[in-house]
């Protein structure tokens, strides 16, 4: 399934010629960060979710998309893939951008205090948080 993505961020993003300036990045679009963007959504923060792969998921959709679950609350039994396609809905009113197909290569905090992050694709963003979901 592809991420409901904003569309209108996106764009944004792509005319933009520096760092991309937000609240919030995660890095990793598994489980625990598309999750991460719903608990940020509740306090009305925006999050741009970068992962290494073209889709987000993580391993449930990497690696074992069609594997019942038995063990996620509430849901006596889903596969990897039915696991991630809830969890982009779930995100859907909170306007993520997804920036996928790229590793997050650096993360350095600057004086101000916020956080320098760049991609193997060269995006560059500086945020105010970062939460690391790798895995
Ligand atoms: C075969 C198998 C079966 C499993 N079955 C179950 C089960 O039945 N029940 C259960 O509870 N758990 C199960 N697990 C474990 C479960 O999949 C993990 O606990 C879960 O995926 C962790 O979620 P996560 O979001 O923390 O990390 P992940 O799912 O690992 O996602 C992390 C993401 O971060 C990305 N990433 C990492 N580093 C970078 C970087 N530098 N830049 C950009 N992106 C990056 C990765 O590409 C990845 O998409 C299973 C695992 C395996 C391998």
């Amino acid at each position: 399934m592809e991420p409901q993505l904003n569309q209108e961020v996106i764009a944004t993003a792509a005319a933009h010629d520096g760092p991309i300036e937000t609240d919030a990045v995660i890095v990793g679009a598994g489980p625990v960060g598309l999750f991460q963007v719903f608990e940020l959504g509740l306090l009305e923060i925006k999050a741009h979710v970068i992962d290494s792969l073209a889709y987000p998921g993580g391993q449930p959709v990497e690696l074992y998309p069609d594997k019942p679950i038995y063990d996620i609350p509430a849901v006596p039994v889903c596969t990897g893939q039915e696991l991630t396609d809830a969890l982009l809905k779930q995100i859907e009113p909170f306007g993520a951008t997804f920036h996928l197909g790229q590793e997050v290569t650096t993360v350095e905090k600057q004086d101000d205090g916020r956080f320098f992050v760049e991609t193997s694709k060269g995006r560059q963003f500086l945020t105010k948080t970062i939460f690391i979901a790798a895995g």
